[in-house]
Formats: C-alpha cells, structure tokens, sequence
C-alpha cells in the first residue's frame, strides 16, 4: 500500500464498517493533513476548524515547534519505563508546576486517567481518616474509565453500565447551599470543572470556586478541579482557576497539554501527593519522551507567541459577531458564554443542524447538549478567519427552522 496515494473517503468509510467498532458518530469525511486553523479531507477539500482535535489543538495542526521537538525525540528515544529517569519528564513537570501552584506531577495518557489518578489519590489520601466520598457537580463530564465515568453525573453516561463506583455524591453545579449540605467529615475530595465543557461551556457565578475551596477548608476536604479543557491557556491563563481567587489541592489537564500529542498529567500539591507512594498507582507510558517533548515546545509556542493575550482578543471578536445575530435574532440566541477561546452559544431551537450545514460550508464546529454550539478554536487563528467562519455560521443559524 502507498502510504502517499489516498484512498477515497468512500474507501475509508467501507473499511471501516468491516473493521472498526462502531462506537462514534463520525461526519462522513476522511481527514489527511492540517495547518494552524486549515483541514484538508482526502478529496483535497480545505476546511476551516472552529473546534480543531476536539480542544487538543489548542495552538493549531501541526504547530512548528511540537513537529520540530517530536521529530527529533523519536530518533533519540520513543518510549523508556518509569523505572528510569528521563530528561523531559522532570523538565516538564517543573514548567507546570512553576506556571500553576507549584506541586508536584504524575503523567499519564489521557483525561480519564488523569481523573482516575486524581480519586485514587483524594481515597488513599483520606483513607485512614474514613474519608472515601467522592462529591462532583451535575452536568459536568470526567472521562470513561469507570471512577471517572462514576464521577460524570450526567445520566445518560451511566446506562447500562450500572452498577458504578461505589461513594460518589452529586451536586447541583454553581449551587454553594447545595454543596454545603453533602460536603462533610467522609468527604474526600470534590472535583468540579473550572468550566462546564462538554455540560455546554456553562461558566459559574463569580465566587463559586472560592466557595467550594472554603468549603472543603472548613470541613477537610479536598478540591479537585478537573481542567482538561480548560487547561493550558484556552482561558486565556494557563489553567483556569488562574481566573478566580481559589486554588486546588488536585488538578487535572489533558486535551491540548501536548499541542495535540496524547498527554495527561494530575498536578497535586507537595504534601497531598506524598500519600501516592512507589507501586500504588503508575502508567505504562505516562511522561513519555514524546509527549514530555512536546508538552515543553507546547509552552514555549504559547509564550513565545505570547499567545496567553491573545485568547481574550480571540474571544471579544466571537462575542462581536454572536452579538450582532443576537440584535438580529434576539429570539434565536439564548445566551453566549465565552471566556478566552472556550465559547459557547446557545439557541432557542435545537442546534444540531448547523452541524450539518457548516460542514456543507467547510467549517467544523461542535454542538454538545443540544442547543449549544461550542467552539474551541486555536490559539493561532487569525481574524480573518474569525471572520471568514462567523459569516457562515451565522449565515447557518440564520436559516434554521423559526423557533
Ligand atoms: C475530554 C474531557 C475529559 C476526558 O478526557 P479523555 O482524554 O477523553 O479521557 C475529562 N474531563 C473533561 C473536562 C474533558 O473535557
């Protein structure tokens, strides 16, 4: 097979009913190559990427510096054990703890295992002191794997996969009162999203992280606070807490950690993270030479390029254009809730056409819980893009169904 010459998206598609489980909805395209905010499919159509690697390309495809560091790192070394020491891992792990609260780092794959890690911790950490709950908010979302799929509240997630984690309790997000009557002394941890994501980019009301973390003071407990999403500058800081006045005990980031190459990492503070001591937890290839690589040139892009500024200007010029529709359209538009380039707007009318007719347009946007159409655009888009893609997609939400 020539790797060079394409198969037709038809071909890939045919393959994949044979070999592949069917366990995604997939838009009916084969995608072959990226460029900053620019996707090409396999009949060399260009796309433009509102929602580029599902958040993980925070700073484009193929940024320059991730492709020039993974290059050079797969000719030295791929893959070492965490038996050894390696150059990158401290390395990296010093540059995030040193942009965050200065802890310490266990590396991983991905979210979900970031946030097993985290609960494994928050137990064996509490677990002497008959602390083993696990208290996280309705609506947001923490993964797959069972602990963290448990810690999801949302329905839907669950069924059929019942019975859960045992020790786990819900609570109504941004809701101070409610979180005050389940936090209490069997209390280990409370994770939460800075951010609702994929519950619909829902922001809470202002003082609500610093709430939960005099909450979880008072009655010693810890807070964990989930940033795959929002981690590693989307906010327009590195982590966003960074936004508010708390801080957490635990943090999780994953998604665009590694410009785009699989990363997870749980940073916990020095002293919590004592309690994980040598063979309680590990991963096979957590803090890999590769990912290490790439998560440091994913640092030096976003500073270099000063890029951490940018996300709020990213940010305004969305609002610009989804305030205009709104004049338009008051009707149409229930609320827009942006922060840095974690956007989300909300319809009156379900928005799962405009999946659909932005792809006809060539541009790729998402639409989580419904009504909702979230976009994480990259660090590096400029505004013309902006432009170029908010034209279409108001020109799509124009023509939907009246509500
Ligand atoms: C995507 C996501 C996860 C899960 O990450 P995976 O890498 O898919 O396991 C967990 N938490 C949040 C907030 C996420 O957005």
């Amino acid at each position: 097979m020539n790797p060079k010459a394409h198969p037709t998206s038809a071909e890939t598609i045919a393959q994949f009913e044979r070999y592949v489980i069917p366990n995604y909805r997939r838009f009916p395209v084969t995608l072959v190559r990226g460029e900053g905010s620019l996707i090409w499919d396999a009949e060399g159509r260009q796309y433009l990427d509102f929602f580029p690697g599902w958040g993980c390309n925070l700073i484009g495809h193929c940024p320059p510096r991730v492709v020039e560091a993974v290059r050079e790192q797969v000719g030295q070394l791929i893959h070492v054990p965490n038996t050894w020491y390696m150059e990158s891992q401290g390395q990296f792990a010093q540059a995030l703890s040193e942009r965050s609260f200065g802890g310490q780092c266990f590396f991983c794959n991905s979210g979900t295992e970031a946030n097993e890690a985290a609960i494994k911790l928050a137990r064996v950490h509490g677990h002497a002191a008959g602390r083993t709950r696990i208290v996280t908010a309705f609506g947001g979302f923490h993964g797959r794997t069972y602990a963290a799929l448990t810690a999801t509240a949302q329905p839907k997630y669950h069924a059929g996969f019942e019975p859960m984690v045992p020790d786990f309790s819900y609570i109504p997000y941004d809701d101070l009162e409610a979180a005050a009557t389940v936090i209490d002394h069997r209390t280990a941890a409370v994770m939460v999203e800075p951010i609702q994501g994929e519950g619909g980019v829902r922001i809470p009301s202002p003082g609500y992280l610093e709430g939960l973390r005099a909450l979880c003071d008072e009655r010693g407990a810890l807070l964990i606070l989930d940033e795959v999403q929002t981690g590693l500058g989307r906010t327009g800081r590195w982590f966003g807490y960074q936004l508010t006045e708390a801080v957490p005990d635990i943090l999780t980031c994953a998604k665009a950690l590694a410009g785009g190459v699989a990363c997870g990492v749980m940073m916990a503070k020095t002293e919590i993270a004592a309690a994980l001591k040598p063979g309680l937890h590990a991963s096979t290839f957590g803090g890999n030479p590769i990912a290490c690589r790439a998560g440091l040139a994913t640092i030096e892009t976003i500073e270099e390029d000063r890029l951490l500024a940018r996300a709020e200007s990213i940010g305004a010029r969305f609002n610009c254009h989804f305030e205009s529709l709104r004049s338009a359209f008051p009707d149409l538009v229930r609320n827009i809730r942006i922060r840095g380039v974690m956007i989300g707007l909300e319809l009156a009318v379900d928005a799962t056409p405009v999946l659909s007719g932005c792809l006809e347009r060539q541009l790729l946007i998402n639409v989580t819980q419904g009504t909702v159409i979230r976009l994480l655009p990259s660090l590096t888009i400029t505004d013309a893009e902006i432009d170029q893609g908010c034209e279409i997609l108001t020109e799509v939400i124009r023509h939907l169904p009246p509500v």
